[in-house]
């Protein structure tokens, strides 16, 4: 079986021979890491909301007035990125990559429905009761959608949204997933970047980008380990 690579633009890994057999175009971290980042959109869009709240009310915790002030920083990302969409505006051509009228601006609901348009219209599933963002994201993140998109010929374009996507809600509300170095060389480039991050299955380098799970890093440990060995016999 010849390897395909992974049709995330943003992905450097070879599908396995069990990735591949099950049909699926995305490698199965980048599926993983989908999930991670739909099920962690709940929680931004809580934190967007209240700084929306804030910025708008003009009132301090404590009910005291304070004076208007000019506009925080970043208060534009977040009316854009909370922004209305219509499910009408949500058609996808599969094989081209525009949507919606979002003019650049990005909002995560405009983000999602093209993708959960797509999804049930192409299963006849019923889309969910309630197209806010957080519904839309939760419905995504369910395993028989998301199982079934990362099959789709689009799973790599999905996956690459969805990183442009949450990079802009991060940087928005400044609230990232807790990442710790892994003391281990990476074992495509050599360099000591590996990091992982809380609630993600995946060990990433910073460096070439390649995704490892535990059991794969724990083996290129040992293999290292008895080359040293073979060589200092
Ligand atoms: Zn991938
Ligand atoms: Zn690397």
């Amino acid at each position: 079986m010849t390897h395909t690579p992974c049709a995330a633009a943003t992905c450097t890994r070879t599908l396995l021979d069990t990735e591949q057999a099950t049909g699926q175009t995305l490698c199965r971290p980048c599926v993983d890491r989908i999930g991670v980042w739909l099920r962690e959109l709940p929680l931004q869009i809580t934190v967007l909301e209240g700084s929306r709240q804030r910025e708008t009310s003009g009132a301090a915790s404590g009910g005291r007035t304070v004076h208007r002030t000019a506009p925080l920083p970043g208060r534009a990302d977040v009316l854009n990125l909370l922004g209305p969409a219509a499910w009408a505006d949500g058609i996808r051509d599969p094989h081209g990559d525009a949507h919606g009228d979002q003019h650049g601006q990005l909002s995560i609901a405009g983000v999602l429905i093209p993708w959960v348009r797509l999804v049930t219209e192409e299963r006849r599933w019923n889309p969910p009761l309630s197209l806010t963002p957080q519904s839309l994201a939760l419905w995504l993140a369910q395993p028989r959608p998301l199982d079934w998109a990362s099959r789709r010929p689009w799973a790599g374009d999905m996956r690459d949204e969805l990183d442009e996507l949450m990079r802009t809600v991060r940087n928005t509300t400044a609230l990232r997933p807790r990442r710790r170095a892994v003391p281990q060389p990476c074992p495509r480039c050599d360099s000591l970047t590996l990091v992982a991050t809380d609630h993600q299955l995946y060990i990433d380098c910073g460096t070439c980008q390649s995704m490892y799970t535990r059991d794969e890093l724990a083996l290129a440990a040992r293999i290292t380990a008895a080359a040293l060995d073979s060589a200092a016999a």
